[in-house]
């Protein structure tokens, strides 16, 4: 069948082009370059990287960490590729909200990502959302800012992707529209691999090495996220990211395992239908959908194969091997202050046991720590009403994370 033809060519920032969510991104760009055209790229410290995907895509701007900016722009000039290099969180920024960029790809990893996204939503541009920390974390201010300047925040995290697809469409294009009974909604349903640990002990996790902990069944994605599906941070911070994306309570979203990375989310039906996106574990489909959407293009690759499947599995997680989730449950009913705190907290840990300082169960131990530490606390009832208040409420964390890490509080 033929796709349908796009009616003008939309204008991309790739925002963490360097990475996994970057790469797919641009594959599909790839293979659609009458559709889509890159004006901005960013990376952090993969320069060369970075470099050559400027020679393939000639963009206008790109943007790399403070410490690269004066060697990246000595190579551009050496390509003469005449290329604008910024750096740090205002070229970010600067890209997300240039006028000749129409799409924003928010697909940098934690909390670094959250200005870009923010600035990205005040713009009013479509943005294709990876970063999950950034509503973990400010989702209140994200989803405002888009409400006001009229920008659209397509999913491109699988689970969230699904849901999308698999609500009525005056919901899908206006998010308030879910409480509306006419709609019958009546829960979500986030699927979970388990991660690589489902069918471990916990002494298993206990002694995980990252090498050990990085190896994903199903999915191939950046280290951190890969540590955060081992320990069920990754699920956690999407049932949050789900709360602000779809309006809805964290007692209205389920989370059931499905180790097999099929079906990849559900929306259930009062009228007792489960509706369900299923696909191949391949982070291509839900960003093409997101590219495309309401149109659908090709992501290049075999369809999923029916008949090979056979016994698809869900079962309920447990809490016990993965106190994530507990943790992630208490931060969305305490509010903004504690989801910033588990979100931190987290990746204060997830780097410590990626450099070998901590374990890997101690990581839901430090988060547990901060949500309980007396310091934070007087700050969760805070407003949030700036982003200078969260980034200044995640550094207060951080630095209590540390505390734990350097003192092996374990
Ligand atoms: P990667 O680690 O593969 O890539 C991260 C990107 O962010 C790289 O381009 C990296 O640059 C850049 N980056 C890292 N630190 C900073 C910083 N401090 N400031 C600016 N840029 C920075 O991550 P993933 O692609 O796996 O994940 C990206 C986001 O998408 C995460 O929020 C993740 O949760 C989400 N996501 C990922 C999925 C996946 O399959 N990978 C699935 C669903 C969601 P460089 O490499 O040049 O240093
Ligand atoms: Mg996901």
């Amino acid at each position: 069948m033929n796709e349908p033809k796009s009616s003008c060519v939309q204008r991309l920032a790739v925002l963490g082009a360097t990475g996994s969510i970057g790469d797919s991104t641009l594959q599909l760009v790839r293979l659609h370059r009458e559709r889509y055209r890159v004006v901005a790229l960013s990376g952090f410290h993969q320069v060369d990287k970075l470099l050559s995907l400027c020679q393939e895509f000639l963009p206008d701007f790109v943007c790399v960490s403070d410490e690269k900016v004066a060697e990246c722009r000595q190579k551009i000039d050496e390509l003469g590729l005449g290329i604008q290099v910024l750096s740090g969180d205002d070229g970010l920024a600067k890209m997300a909200t240039l006028p000749t960029v129409d799409t924003v790809v928010a697909a940098i990893v934690g909390a670094a990502g959250l200005s870009s996204t923010l600035a990205a939503a005040h713009a009013g541009k479509r943005i294709l959302l990876a970063n999950k920390e950034s509503l973990v974390m400010a989702g209140h201010l994200v989803m405002a800012a888009a409400k006001a300047s009229g920008a659209s925040i397509l999913p491109i995290d699988s689970e969230h992707n699904a849901i999308f697809q698999c609500l009525p469409k005056p919901v899908q294009t206006d998010n308030q529209a879910i409480h509306d009974s006419s709609h019958g909604i009546k829960q979500l349903w986030l699927t979970a691999s388990g991660g690589g640990f489902l069918h471990k002990s916990i002494e298993q996790m206990r002694s995980a090495s990252p090498a050990d902990a990085i190896k994903h069944p199903n999915w191939s994605m950046g280290k951190k996220i890969s540590i955060d599906s081992a320990t069920m941070m990754n699920k956690g911070l999407e049932l949050i990211e789900a709360c602000h994306l779809f309006d809805l309570p964290e007692e209205h979203i389920g989370i059931v395992i499905h180790p097999d990375s099929v079906v990849h989310s559900l929306v259930e039906y009062v009228d007792g239908s489960l509706l369900a996106q299923l696909g191949s574990p391949d982070m291509k489909t839900p960003i093409a959908h997101a590219l495309a959407y309401p149109e659908r293009i090709s992501t290049g690759e075999r369809s999923l194969d029916l008949y090979a499947l056979s016994n698809l599995s869900f079962l309920e997680p447990d809490l016990e091997k993965f106190p994530a989730l507990t943790l992630a449950r208490v931060a969305a009913q305490r509010g903004t202050g504690a989801c910033i705190t588990l979100n931190a907290a987290n990746e204060v840990a997830v780097s410590a046991f990626l450099a070998e300082q901590i374990r890997l169960t101690d990581i839901a131990a430090v988060v547990q720590y901060c949500l309980e530490h007396p310091s934070l606390i007087a700050h969760f009832d805070d407003d949030f009403a700036q982003l200078s208040d969260i980034l200044a409420m995640d550094q207060k964390v951080r630095s209590v994370a540390m505390s734990w890490v350097d003192e092996g509080l374990a």
